[in-house]
């Protein structure tokens, strides 16, 4: 990724990572619309008014011919602008726009169309992990900017680089190991909720919310933590200490379990919930991250590589 030449030309930037795949956009662009597994799926990036960058992303069974898709994706384009009373204009540019010298391990096509929106895009696939990307970058109206396209292309990666998936996305940030597929993402304006699950039934939720009028409170960490959770009841964390967490402060905590039910509990043991809840003061958030107490390495893991601010 040229890092430096975007950050050149784009001033503040910030990278996007979703189902494997990262893309580095302009700091005013957000994730606004996410679906799909990590074997095929979409998502769009908006700036404040209008769509910036589409990408969709599939594994094909049989070996593809990459202008028959593009082909296939101008038919649907023509279509739709039959519909709206627009003309479409549609080159296959043999200018990759995603690098000066397109990178051994791809097969590159670039194409580009425009009715009242400009939009160029490509269409790869990768002969490491098999994944075909589309990806196409927006512009409406006359600003068009071909450098900015370059830089955001030539940012996209389609696979991770390590066996550790950069997850960036609705305010949170940060690393799991690959085994790890998302289940649910809900994000609010003031809030994002991430559950995450595993082999075994191994969860994993991380979640943050403004909160800069109540701080590193002990008593609203906990709050936060059990909402969280989705779980109420006297006992959930009855046990919790104050502990330094990415160097603000915060709590650890675990679930207890009343001494009647551990007498009665027959069958298997219960999964109970373990993990840690911060503020950082930095972004006026706070943040939780949990996991079933068998699996509580998972917490540990996820923090290593978590940017709170
Ligand atoms: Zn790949
Ligand atoms: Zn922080």
């Amino acid at each position: 990724m040229h890092y430096g030449e975007l950050t050149q030309n784009m001033e503040t930037v910030h990278t996007i990572g979703w189902q494997g795949i990262t893309v580095t956009v302009p700091a005013h662009w957000h994730l606004a619309h996410a679906r799909g597994t990590v074997r095929n799926g979409y998502f769009r990036v908006d700036d404040e008014e209008h769509p910036r960058i589409e990408v969709r992303w599939s594994h094909p069974k049989r070996n593809l011919d990459l202008s028959v898709r593009a082909r296939r994706y101008l038919t649907l384009l023509r279509r739709r602008a039959r519909r709206d009373g627009k003309k479409i204009q549609f080159s296959e540019s043999p200018r990759p726009f995603t690098s000066s010298s397109v990178p051994k391990n791809k097969e590159v096509l670039c194409f580009s169309w425009s009715t009242d929106v400009h939009a160029w895009g490509t269409i790869w696939k990768c002969r490491d992990c098999g994944r075909v990307v589309a990806a196409q970058v927006l512009f409406h109206g006359r600003d068009k900017n071909f450098s900015l396209v370059k830089q955001v292309l030539s940012s996209l990666e389609d696979h991770p680089q390590s066996e550790e998936v950069l997850w960036c996305a609705h305010g949170l940030s940060f690393s799991l190991p690959d085994q790890f597929k998302v289940k649910e993402w809900v994000a609010k304006l003031d809030s994002s909720r991430a559950e995450f699950q595993a082999k075994r039934r191994n969860r994993l939720i991380i979640a943050c919310r403004d909160a800069a009028q109540s701080g590193s409170d002990p008593a609203t960490l906990v709050r936060f933590a059990k909402r969280t959770l989705k779980r109420r009841g006297k006992r959930l964390f009855e046990t919790f200490r104050t502990e330094r967490v990415l160097s603000h402060d915060g709590i650890a905590f675990a679930e207890a379990e009343p001494i009647r039910r551990l007498r009665r509990r027959r069958g298997p043991v219960r999964k109970r919930p373990y993990g840690v809840a911060f503020y950082c003061p930095e972004r006026g958030k706070q943040f939780a991250i949990m996991a079933n107490d068998r699996h509580r390495e998972f917490v540990g893991k996820a923090l290593t590589h978590f940017a709170c601010h």
